[in-house]
């Protein structure tokens, strides 16, 4: 017997040009906005631009707070409330990539309920005021998820905030992301992957989810291809953003799993872009796998044969930089990944130290 839950509180509108098309839409949120996005590509791609027309369309007065950086630090997060919280928000347009959407979850919960950053990690349940979401990427599918990663320089890591914010309302439309350059869209589509495969393969995978992410997982295999012949073009960009997307759907009723959880520390430590870290742990996070048979149908999804053919696309297209690893830096790495429970529930097998030391042992190097 099946037994479930599914939803996803997230109205999603796709298109190009949506956002203005759309822009009624934008009414039943309030007559004030803070847009949260980064310094300088909403600038450049159109996203801010509609953003604006959107809301003088509807007559919503605006405000810009375009200060994020790239993983939000919680500083930034109470600097961008601390500057507008007497200015009668009521909403937020999260106009940029993860960075820009996960930072606008976590100020939505200032907003709400006015409290200091620690509360904001300690407290349980703390609901935002509404986000409307305006991605720029495709790859975290923060816009169809509730999670915000934050960087906590205090603790020398990256996590999420442990609240659970869903924006409200998505609007996709691939135009935003045609300007980014090769290296960002492989970085960021690797990660939409990663979602998905990580979901897919996945102790909380359920019908839905698994219906979601088989989809996903064949439109991003249809970009294979084009990603491999740098030929990044409007229809591969629309899946991409489609697969992004639904890669956020899947993980916010499954979670992520051990390539995230082992990533993290390269991205913190090494500097190693998300997505990227991501990508080269996975031809040894997948030959960890004993029972065979879900793998098997993810890689034919993605129209790969075998975990080999997936760890020679991912070097052929991910930029890779040398990287090390001491003994010492693979034993804290695996220690940190051990206490962590809830990623290794996520995995559908026991993982012993030995299997989580070769994943490290194996990432790929240029
Ligand atoms: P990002 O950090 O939002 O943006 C990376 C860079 O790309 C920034 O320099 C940004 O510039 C630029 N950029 C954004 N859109 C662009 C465009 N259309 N054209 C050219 N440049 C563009 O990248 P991301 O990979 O989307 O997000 C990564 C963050 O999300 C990390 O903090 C990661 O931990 C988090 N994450 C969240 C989830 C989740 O489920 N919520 C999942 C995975 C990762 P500007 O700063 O000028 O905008
Ligand atoms: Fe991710």
């Amino acid at each position: 017997m099946f037994e479930f839950t599914f939803h996803i509180p997230t109205s999603i509108i796709v298109g190009r040009s949506c956002l203005v098309k759309n822009s009624l839409r934008l009414r039943e949120f309030g007559k004030k906005c803070l847009i949260i996005t980064g310094q300088t590509s909403s600038k450049l791609n159109g996203s801010l631009e509609d953003s604006i027309l959107a809301l003088e369309n509807e007559n919503i007065k605006y405000v810009i707070f375009d200060k994020i950086e790239e993983t939000p630090t919680l500083s930034t997060v109470e600097k961008a409330y601390r500057e507008n919280k007497e200015k009668g928000i009521d909403f937020i347009l999260a106009v940029g990539g993860g960075s820009a959407i996960d930072a606008a979850k976590a100020i939505s919960i200032l907003f709400k309920h006015d409290i200091s950053k620690e509360e904001l990690l300690s407290r349980k349940n703390l609901k935002g005021i509404p986000i409307v979401a305006v991605p720029t990427t495709a790859g975290t599918g923060s816009e169809a998820n509730p999670y915000s990663i934050l960087a906590m320089p205090e603790e020398g890591v990256n996590k999420n905030i442990g609240q659970q914010v869903f924006p409200v309302l998505a609007f996709l439309d691939a135009r935003y992301t045609l300007n980014m350059t090769y290296e960002l869209t492989v970085c960021t589509a690797v990660d939409a992957f990663s979602h998905l495969a990580e979901g897919y393969l996945n102790t909380r995978a359920n019908l839905f989810t698994d219906t979601l992410a088989e989809k996903g997982l064949r439109l991003f295999g249809e970009c294979i291809e084009p990603l491999k012949n740098m030929d990044c073009n409007i229809d591969m960009r629309e899946k991409l953003l489609l697969a992004s997307t639904i890669g956020g759907m899947v993980i916010s009723h499954t979670g992520t799993s051990l390539p995230h959880g082992m990533g993290y520390p390269l991205t913190y430590e090494k500097n190693i872009p998300h997505g990227v870290a991501n990508g080269i742990l996975y031809p040894g996070y997948l030959k960890v796998f004993k029972k065979c048979d879900k793998l098997k149908r993810m890689l034919s999804l993605i129209n790969v044969s075998s975990v080999e053919e997936l760890s020679s696309i991912l070097q052929k297209i991910l930029p890779m930089k040398p990287l090390t690893l001491t003994q010492e830096e693979i034993r804290r790495y695996v220690n940190g990944l051990l206490s962590n429970e809830k990623k290794l529930k996520n995995h559908p097998e026991k993982v012993s130290r030995d299997d989580l030391i070769k994943i490290y042992k194996t990432i790929l190097t240029p």
